[in-house]
């Protein structure tokens, strides 16, 4: 099965119309547009020219049948195959450093052999190994919100989260019938934090296993790989999502396990890691991420 850029969705919504109804277990392949709506992939475009109602498109959304709300969405992603080439950009007022930058700049970048052929306006010429990785994913919030895909929050969404690539399996709440999930916005590399706003923003197809688990849903997403299982939050301020996160890690252990409190923080302090995903965005991202070797049979 597979969904074209052809359908495309600006907001995470229950009012939103399937692009596909699948059951569960599919496997399903995206194909994405970058977070420009594939508007600057000439070394000439201009970032003035950006229709800003075509930014952030989302592939999707996806009808799970059988998902209701309170279950959870698990997504699993299989492969990423990015585009040959990709588009970092920076401009005035925008990110961490938007105050020292005049104007608009972006950089069409080759993507080859592994790597990012990133070529500096001077000349200098630097390779950077690919970190393939999904910004924007999510499922409809509950009945009534219209979560623009710039936002993140509950639901997923503009996470921009580095770890949201192959082999991650991602846990979300489901709010509304069927879930309607879906998905854009990949970067071939981006550092923690996105402090310019932006990755190597870039076209990509992306091959998903969607299923569903009764009940079990999450405050907010939860992420497992091979070594290590986190969660996502969003919140207005990274000291504030810095706390959700580090106590539904908390949470997380205790359902799972008969550690008690004591031994869970001193666990979480001596091996656990809270790191940036974005501080660009509406809302910050931060994840609490703890590797499972440390506490036998963890995992969602
Ligand atoms: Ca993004
Ligand atoms: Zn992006």
């Amino acid at each position: 099965m597979k969904i074209t850029k052809d359908n495309v969705f600006y907001s995470f919504c229950g009012n939103n119309e399937p692009a596909l109804t699948v059951d569960a277990p599919a496997t399903v392949e995206f194909e994405t547009m970058d977070c420009f709506g594939n508007q600057l992939r000439d070394p000439d475009d201009v970032m003035e020219a950006l229709d800003w109602d075509r930014v952030n498109p989302a592939t999707g959304p996806v009808y799970v049948n059988g998902a209701e709300p309170g279950d959870t969405l698990k997504v699993t992603i299989n492969k990423i195959t990015l585009n040959e080439k990709g588009t970092v950009c920076c401009l005035n007022d925008e990110g961490t450093l938007g105050g020292r930058i005049e104007g608009s700049h972006i950089r069409v970048t080759p993507v080859s052999d592994g790597m990012v052929h990133y070529e500096a306006s001077n000349g200098m010429k630097t390779d950077i190994p690919i970190r393939p990785m999904i910004g924007v994913i999510g499922v409809a919030p509950a009945d009534g919100q219209d979560i623009n895909t710039g936002t993140p929050g509950h639901h997923g969404g503009n996470m921009d989260n580095t770890m949201v690539g192959e082999g991650a399996t991602l846990y979300f709440p489901v709010a509304v019938p069927g879930a309607l999930f879906g998905f854009g916005d990949l970067h071939a590399v981006m550092g923690d934090g996105e402090i310019g706003v932006s990755g190597l923003e870039i076209p990509a197809d992306v091959e998903v296993t969607i299923d569903v688990i009764k009940g079990g849903a999450p405050e907010y997403p939860v992420l497992e790989n091979k070594d290590e299982i986190s969660v996502i939050v969003s919140k207005e301020t990274v000291d504030e999502a810095a706390q959700r996160a580090t106590e539904l890690m908390q949470e997380l252990i205790a359902a799972r396990t008969d550690l008690d409190m004591p031994d869970i923080v001193m666990l979480m302090s001596l091996v656990g890691n809270l790191q940036f995903c974005q501080i660009v965005d509406p809302e910050k991202t931060v994840r609490f991420v703890f590797p499972k070797r440390y506490i036998p049979g963890l995992t969602f």
